[in-house]
């Protein structure tokens, strides 16, 4: 009798105890959340955007760069195909083929050349490379892309 009084309060006690750790856990998962909620975004910035046809990785977001103003341009070939081109400073996953002509570029001062899936040899776009100096890049067809899913 005298134990199991004394054992009692001793289990409360027990009982408690969790309960407290539990409050402090539920608020560390909070910070944990928010902290990979904060990952989850520097992840969407470095996400890779994929051959469509194969899945290679072909850029990433991170990659994504303007020109003349705008990263989208919507652009006709003199054969009167219509191309949703994004622009890349870098695109690693592609080869570029071709002899570089500045013949109907659509960026003045810019030869280009066509830009092939590296694993599949899928046309994903252009790459493009002044006639001067300065940077080149990348034209792809957006619709050629997929974005990596993430989670
Ligand atoms: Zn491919």
């Amino acid at each position: 009798m005298n134990i199991l009084l004394s054992s009692h309060p001793l289990h409360i006690s027990q009982r408690h105890l969790p309960i407290g750790c539990l409050q402090k856990l539920g608020q560390g998962d909070i910070e944990t959340l928010l902290a990979e909620q904060d990952e989850e975004a520097e992840e969407a910035q470095k996400a890779f955007i994929l051959c469509r046809t194969c899945r290679h990785p072909i850029t990433s977001v991170e990659h994504a760069i303007e020109m003349l103003g705008h990263h989208r341009h919507v652009f006709a070939n003199p054969a009167g195909s219509v191309f949703e081109i994004g622009c890349f400073s870098l695109a690693n996953g592609c080869v570029n083929y071709g002899e570089p002509t500045a013949k109907h570029s659509w960026f003045a001062g810019y030869q280009w050349r066509y830009a092939l899936c590296g694993n599949c040899q899928a046309h994903l776009g252009w790459h493009f490379s002044p006639s001067g100096t300065g940077p080149s890049f990348y034209g792809l067809i957006l619709a050629n892309l997929i974005e990596e899913q993430t989670g």
